[in-house]
């Protein structure tokens, strides 16, 4: 038998091909194996005879190869690979690209499984075009028929994975459960040990389910127990006391350009509030995109300077911490002559008395050290080392980045003197209050649900296949009045992570066809900092008509004049996200649109078909958390510490329960004492959250 923290070195009877992948996925003890966890499962008990697999829906078959060969391709690079496989019903045609490989694997006489859609071409008659194979022997290994489908590196086979996973999984001893049994009784929860051989062995997708839980109720219960010794630890540590200054307050207000709405008021009045407490400020400012949360923040940032301190505000985006740069200059100034510094990695200045200063990055610090400054700059860079001495206030913005948004949650910033500054986090993800409350701990919420007065509801289309024109036609007509249009493109694949590859063939399809004649830009992760300013500034000052993007626009950009938001391949995206997109436009009184285009058919567009209906980003995170495994929240692909690796935003009750059970769990034992495994857990949670 294995144990939990055996070295892998341990498993018995490893063939040549498991050991690489033991090595390819860096695991060093048989947890650390089984905690890969599998990223979906491939349902094979329900199979369709080949005689009735319906044209046009995915099914999977269960069939012999029956004849297999190679045919010359149409362009040269292309290999094809034509099958003929059959079951006891009829037989059908199968063909694969690039894959010539497939000739050796797929020997006439062997039984495998396919997964596809059948089509039907007249030339052909039915076919089946590029189905994902497995053999049949995937059911030995997985008892029943469902397959896990592991994140793989590099050359390690599904297969492989899935024997090594399944044979650890029976072989591994009891493993000690920090949990005490009460609790996963409560819960109606599974022993560790049934989860983890319900993950990687499941009898039924509802069995591999309830292990998922198993593992979500695990990662709910301890971020929720750190997130307590947090707010302890912040509690007990006090704050800098920001004293409120009525006729300072009147005099900013009245300075503004606008008439803040009441909602920003109450925002901004209840923070002062707590600001001038000794403990510190934990306030979550949620508004949708355009709400006008930015001058909320530099209200409050004026108020902590005039009273003494210093404030900062992260973004997490250097073109959104040049765009706060400016607003909070613009609002401040107006009421007081504050020193104001930008910091991001590619550009260091300073506004004060009247000029504006280039800074080399020791010069920054130097005079963050001095303090009684507001800094505006990027997560990475203010973070921390950079923060002022004297920082009463840290305004931390767009926590829809959750891999940022639960480090923060998690760590205290503490200034040399011991103080913990005041925090308001801004997040434009309408979060439902029990997962804000799980992920940030009893934190206070300010909404802002109005929009400024005077703006039109975004007109929202889906278009598909050649209606796309519609678009084109709106962006062709807005810039001859003026406007100006974001042109979104996803990415295409695993391999093109930047979205360099469709940004830049989109942008010169446009520029040679539907758009010709128009300024076009192309904005894109892998252009330099440099060039990415350049870009987008010229785009902010009407250089260019038309900029064609990947999502790095994504946040917060305000650009009043860009009036049309066209999304590519928009079934690609969550809704919560393509509502974040279209609310890059809609920032002035002009009429503004959005275009969601798509090739795609079926239930994907049924929900696109939600945006068209409602501008309301409360509506449209509902209905994205109904909608399970898509806009989560908790989504690891940011960078920062993942905590939620099994746990999903739409898993709502077991995350009440593992509140309630966190809390039950530390009213009567507040330091984990007689729970010491569960103490470590935690501690190393807090421990890895601290650091980048
Ligand atoms: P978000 O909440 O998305 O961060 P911003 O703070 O960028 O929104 O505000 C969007 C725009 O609305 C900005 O141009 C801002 O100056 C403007 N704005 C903010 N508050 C008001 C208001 N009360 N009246 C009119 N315009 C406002
Ligand atoms: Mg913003």
């Amino acid at each position: 038998m294995l144990s939990w923290n055996d070295s892998v070195s341990a498993i018995p009877d490893l063939n040549a091909a498991q050991k690489r992948a033991v090595k390819k996925v860096e695991a060093k003890t048989i947890g650390d194996l089984l905690n890969i966890l599998p990223r979906r499962y491939d349902d094979y008990s329900h199979t369709t005879p080949v005689g009735s697999a319906p044209i046009g829906r995915p099914v999977t078959l269960r069939v012999e190869v029956e004849s297999i060969k190679k045919v010359p391709g149409f362009r040269r690079r292309v290999t094809i690979i034509r099958a003929k496989v059959k079951d006891d019903t009829g037989s059908l045609n199968v063909i694969w690209f690039n894959q010539p490989w497939l000739i050796d694997e797929l020997k006439p006489g062997r039984d495998i499984f396919l997964s596809g859609t059948v089509n039907f071409r007249p030339k052909f008659g039915r076919q089946m075009g590029n189905p994902i194979w497995e053999p049949l022997e995937v059911m030995t290994v997985a008892t029943g028929a469902v397959a896990p489908v592991y994140p793989l590196t590099g050359s390690v086979a599904q297969k492989t994975m899935r024997e090594l996973m399944a044979s650890v999984a029976e072989q591994v001893d009891e493993i000690p459960d920090p949990i005490p049994d009460s609790i996963r009784e409560r819960a109606k929860l599974p022993s560790l040990t049934d989860a983890y051989r319900a993950i990687h062995r499941p009898t039924s997708l509802d069995h591999a389910e309830a292990g998922r839980r198993r593992i979500a109720f695990d990662e709910f219960l301890t971020y929720r127990l750190a997130l307590g010794a947090t707010r302890k630890e912040v509690n007990t540590a006090g704050a800098p006391r920001v004293s409120f200054d009525e006729s300072f307050a009147k005099k900013f207000v009245s300075a503004l350009p606008f008439t803040l709405m009441d909602d920003q008021k109450r925002a901004a009045w209840a923070s002062f509030k707590d600001m001038e407490k000794r403990v510190p400020m934990r306030r979550l400012l949620q508004g949708d995109v355009g709400s006008g949360k930015t001058v909320v923040a530099a209200f409050l940032m004026a108020m902590v300077y005039r009273s003494g301190h210093s404030a900062v505000i992260m973004a997490p985006t250097e073109i959104l911490a040049k765009q706060h740069a400016e607003s909070v200059r613009r609002f401040v100034t107006g009421a007081d002559h504050a020193p104001i510094m930008l910091l991001t990695s590619g550009d260091k200045r300073m506004w004060e008395e009247g000029s504006e200063k280039k800074l080399k990055l020791q010069e920054a610090r130097d005079r963050l050290r001095e303090g009684r400054i507001i800094a505006i700059g990027t997560h990475a860079l203010l973070y921390r080392d950079m923060l002022p001495p004297d920082a009463a206030l840290v305004v931390v913005d767009e926590q829809h980045r959750f891999g940022v948004a639960q480090r923060e949650a998690l760590s205290v910033a503490r200034r040399p003197d011991g103080l913990v500054p005041h925090l308001l986090s801004m997040t434009a993800t309408p979060i439902p209050r029990s997962l804000a409350l799980t992920l940030y701990g009893d934190l206070d919420i300010s909404i802002i649900r109005t929009k400024p007065t005077g703006r039109l509801e975004i007109k929202s289309s889906v278009l598909i296949g050649e209606h796309r024109e519609r678009a084109y036609e709106a962006i062709r007509s807005e810039v001859r009045h003026g406007h100006r249009a974001f042109i979104i493109c996803p990415l295409i694949d695993e391999s093109d992570k930047l979205g360099v590859k469709s940004a830049t063939e989109e942008a010169k399809r446009l520029a040679s066809g539907p758009l010709k004649g128009l300024r076009i830009g192309l904005l894109h992760g892998r252009l330099s900092t440099a060039d990415k300013d350049g870009v987008m500034n010229s785009f902010v000052e009407g250089l260019l008509d038309v900029l064609v993007s990947t999502t790095v626009v994504e946040v917060g950009v305000d650009v009043p004049e860009a009036t049309v938001m066209a999304i590519e391949g928009a079934e690609r995206f969550g809704l919560a996200q393509l509502h974040q997109l279209r609310g890059r436009v809609g920032r002035s009184v002009h009429q503004s649109y959005c275009y969601l285009m798509s090739d795609a058919d079926g239930p994907s567009l049924d929900r696109l078909k939600v945006l068209e209906q409602t501008n309301d980003g409360f509506v449209i995170a509902e209905e994205d958390l109904k909608r399970r495994g898509e806009g989560n929240l908790l989504g690891t692909q940011q960078s920062g510490a993942i905590i939620f690796h099994a746990a999903r935003s739409s898993d709502i009750e077991l995350m009440m329960a593992a509140k309630e059970s966190a809390e039950d769990l530390l009213a009567s034992d507040p330091d984990l004492n007689i729970h010491p495994d569960l103490r470590q857990i935690v501690e190393h949670l807090r421990e890895t959250s601290h650091g980048e």
